[in-house]
């Protein structure tokens, strides 16, 4: 009698057990997630992945994670094969964003649910979610950051000032652009900033597939070709990556050094080498996207989708695609300079200090 009770009360030990770790793990069950993510060249994508990957597999799923060399055809391949391979949900950050149409389909034919990582995927019905941040607001402090170094609201000025733009096919650019240009515009406008190069629109300034050197050589040609004999005094850089392509140039003419003081450029990611040239006062500002956050989002995204819930959104307007309004959720960027790095960068736990002695 008393070994049947022990043997009793062990099962219902075990079922206990079993009860209280099923929810999540059962519903999990394994289940392939596909992590699509566009290139290891920035650090940015790097965080992304490994944030993405690790709290996956603390909710008891399979992540595939897979760069695609910034190559097209490549991400296809591998988001095929994702379905193939029997993905549940995909998280893709896409490199181009109207080119996956098809694979997509093919996803929904699977029963696959797809999440757009920070960059929207257009042209597609089959966008169920997407994951990002507020991307006009980037711009927006970018712009700001600008405006608040030159000292353009003590009516100082007016002061030259040349723009780029990201890649074209990358709907997150203009985005950047357009919040940027709603604080300079008014500026330029007002001859308080002048553009000398004339170049303004994405379909001038953009720098396909954010290449640092494309940057940079449009930035030797624009110092050639129209500040011979002016001084360029404010650069708007919408990365990190072309942020070091422009300094570099500028560098090249001598800015930065004796008394050509560098002008006020900006970026985004925070990445360390930027961080480095802001706190050695070369790069004036960067924008801060704290990828742990939006990996988090990310994830109880597809925890929501896989339990049969209905994933927490906070903006249904803003993001359509061309074929839908995408729901999202949009997290807040952070300007980063020189006054306030340690607080956003160390203290926050994302860099340790010693990344920068
Ligand atoms: C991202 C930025 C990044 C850029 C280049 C954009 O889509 O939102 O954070 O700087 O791509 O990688």
């Amino acid at each position: 009698m008393t070994a049947r009770r022990e043997l009793l009360r062990l099962i219902i030990g075990i079922t206990a057990i079993a009860g209280l770790a099923m929810p999540s793990a059962m519903a999990a069950s394994g289940d392939i997630i596909g992590v699509a993510m566009p290139t290891k060249s920035s650090a940015r994508w790097i965080d992304d992945g490994n944030n993405i990957v690790a709290r996956l597999k603390a909710k008891g799923y399979k992540p595939d994670l897979q760069y695609a060399d910034d190559d097209i055809p490549n991400q296809l391949a591998q988001i095929e094969n994702m379905v193939t391979m029997g993905a549940k949900v995909l998280v893709i950050a896409s490199i181009d964003g109207t080119t996956l149409t098809d694979v997509l389909a093919q996803a929904r034919d699977a029963g696959v649910k797809v999440i757009a990582y920070d960059r929207l995927i257009k042209g597609s019905p089959n966008v169920d979610y997407y994951a990002t941040f507020d991307n006009f607001k980037v711009g927006v402090e970018q712009g700001t950051s600008i405006v608040d170094a030159l000292g353009l609201k003590d009516g100082k000025g007016p002061f030259n000032i040349e723009l780029f733009g990201g890649s074209p096919d990358d709907n997150n650019a203009y985005f950047f652009y357009d919040g940027a240009m709603s604080v300079l515009k008014p500026y330029i406008d007002a001859k308080k900033l002048v553009v000398r190069s004339g170049q303004m629109g994405m379909d001038k300034v953009a720098i396909l597939r954010w290449d640092p050197a494309t940057a940079q050589a449009r930035m030797d040609n624009l110092l050639s070709a129209y500040y011979g004999n002016a001084r360029l005094d404010a650069v708007l850089s919408p990365y990190d990556g072309l942020s070091i392509g422009i300094i570099s140039s500028l560098k090249g003419v001598g800015y930065g050094s004796g008394t050509m003081k560098m002008p006020i450029v900006t970026g985004q990611d925070a990445e360390v080498q930027s961080v480095k040239s802001i706190i050695a006062g070369e790069q004036y500002s960067t924008i801060f996207k704290d990828t742990r956050d939006l990996a988090k989002v990310a994830v109880d995204m597809v925890d929501a989708l896989e339990n049969g819930k209905t994933p927490e959104i906070n903006d249904d307007k803003t993001y359509n695609n061309g074929k839908k309004i995408v729901p999202s959720y949009l997290l807040t960027p952070v300007v980063v300079t020189k006054a306030n790095w340690k607080k956003v960068l160390i203290d926050s736990g994302y860099y340790k200090a010693s990344q920068f002695q």
